[in-house]
């Protein structure tokens, strides 16, 4: 890269760069072009055991370093990242194919987590208290969790991998990286952040794999693995946890969404707008957290409607790498597909695309940014994920309608909602069956606070102080003294 650190494309594991045991490799694609720009080492099962093995070696010097080491490695990592964050969004750009800005947005958000956990590492808590019976003291510590497996998602190819490394180097367990098969390069250039930090051989491993069924499986049967973090589909998320059952490794959850984004009448109108804008469209609508589905009071619907639609219409549609535009390219062409068939369907259904609705005439995985009214409750589009740039609006006329139409779908990551009147906000966002609430903001993701959702959106959660939580095991200790 242009800042002199080198641009990774083997497996990075026991602190080498590897070729994959088989020699195999594969294309990684910029998403403006459907070019191909890097070829990556493919791993294989016995590089995944490899992986194990290194990380099996690293981890009991790890677990006994002391947490101030940690914590001042994992502030280096948040200080290099920083320093690098120009090439590394662009790095994130060009594979992913979202905006520079969102991509410059992404990186600061990565390295905090780095920030934050080098502050948490310092801070373990446990507990000593005395028995109801008096006879004895109970004592809980706290201890790394062990070696961790790491699956995550192209829509965030760097803090959905600082996101799990920061809590899990922060509680002193070593970890085996397997990122998405559309964008390894971010991931690769994390480790290489990682090892200029003085993060120690072995400790994080990352392994590129297209087979990644039989490559993750494997790691889960290996009885030296005990954590399993997955950031991914809900459908992907449940093969996993049925894998994870057969050693019954502990597993944390980040799956899809279906956020609905509720706007009374009596809400700021102009702030809404702005967060919709931001709910909808940052990652050109591939994001977990992305407004699904608007629901607007009908007596406001028209006005909402226009705006938004003037808003999107209005979005510099482009290469993510040219700084000029505002929505890059989806990640690929299943992606456009997905989007296109959802948009047709509900279009078949009855609704109307006031803008947008199709795909523009370039080369890449393109879609125009799109508002559809009069969408049919049934529609599919209500019930999926769209991860683009769609937003359907539906009217209701009262806070129990929306309710009841906000929670009807089994996802509960995140829902927002815009409202003049705190105590209906508050009560509005307490009747949510979802992990996080927008409350008149468009953007809930911060490394200080516990990210994760309820039903199929996942279990446990990143960020905050319950982040570490989740890669440390508690013991506790009967002492009579
Ligand atoms: P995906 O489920 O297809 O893939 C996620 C990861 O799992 C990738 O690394 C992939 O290679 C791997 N994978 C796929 N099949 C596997 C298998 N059988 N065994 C082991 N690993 C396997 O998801 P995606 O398309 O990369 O990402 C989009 C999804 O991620 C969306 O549903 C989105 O909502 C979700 N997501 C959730 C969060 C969250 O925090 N809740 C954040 C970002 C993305």
């Amino acid at each position: 890269m242009a800042d002199g650190s080198e641009l990774l494309t083997d497996l990075y594991i026991g602190g080498k760069a590897v070729p994959a045991g088989d020699g195999g490799r594969f294309d990684v694609q910029d998403p403006a072009t459907g070019q191909v720009i890097a070829s990556v080492a493919d791993g294989t099962v016995e590089d995944a055991m490899a992986a194990v093995d290194a990380a099996e070696r690293a981890a009991g010097p790890w677990a006994a370093t002391a947490p101030r080491e940690r914590a001042e490695i994992l502030r280096e990592a948040f200080e290099l990242m920083t320093e690098r964050s120009e090439e590394i969004a662009r790095l994130i750009s060009l594979e992913n194919g979202k905006a520079l800005a969102d991509a410059r947005g992404e990186v600061a958000y990565a390295a905090e987590f780095f920030r934050w956990y080098s502050e948490e590492a310092v801070r373990g808590a446990g507990a000593v208290t005395t028995a109801p019976s008096g006879a004895n003291r109970i004592v809980v510590l706290h201890r790394p969790v062990g070696i961790c497996v790491l699956v995550t998602p192209w829509n965030f190819p760097a803090a959905m991998a600082t996101r799990k490394i920061g809590p899990a180097l922060a509680a002193g367990c070593t970890v085996i990286l397997k990122p998405a098969s559309d964008t390894p390069l971010t991931a690769l250039a994390m480790a290489g952040v990682l090892a200029d930090a003085g993060v120690p051989p072995g400790v994080v491993n990352v392994l590129p794999a297209r087979r990644s069924g039989a490559v993750v499986s494997a790691m889960l049967h290996d009885p030296r693995v005990r954590k399993l973090s997955f950031t991914g589909s809900t459908e992907v998320g449940r093969v996993l946890l049925r894998e994870a059952a057969d050693q019954v490794i502990n597993t944390s959850m980040e799956l899809g969404g279906n956020a609905p984004f509720l706007v009374f009448a009596d809400a700021d109108l102009d702030a809404a707008i702005e967060g919709a804008m931001v709910a909808k469209m940052r990652n050109a609508g591939e994001a977990c957290t992305a407004a699904n589905r608007f629901y607007v009071e009908s007596s406001i619907a028209g006005e909402f409607g226009r705006r938004l639609a003037e808003r999107m219409a209005a979005l510099t549609v482009g290469p993510g790498t040219e700084e000029s535009t505002q929505v890059g390219p989806l990640v690929n062409q299943d992606a456009v597909d997905k989007v296109d068939a959802l948009v047709r369907g509900a279009v078949e259904q009855g609704a109307e695309a006031v803008v947008g609705g199709g795909r523009p005439d370039r080369p890449g995985y393109y879609y125009d940014p799109t508002v559809l009214v009069d969408v049919p409750a049934d529609a599919p589009i209500l019930r999926e994920e769209i991860f683009g740039p769609v937003a359907p609006i539906v009217t209701f006329e009262d806070e129990d309608e929306a309710i009841r139409l906000a929670n009807a779908t089994e996802f509960g990551l995140v829902a927002y909602v815009y409202t003049g009147d705190l105590a209906r906000g508050l009560r509005v966002s307490e009747r949510f069956e979802s992990g996080m609430v927008g409350l008149n903001r468009g953007l809930v993701s911060d490394p200080a606070a516990p990210f994760g959702g309820v039903k199929q959106s996942g279990i446990g959660r990143e960020g905050g102080h319950e982040g570490m939580l989740d890669y440390l095991e508690t013991q506790y200790v009967a002492v009579q003294w």
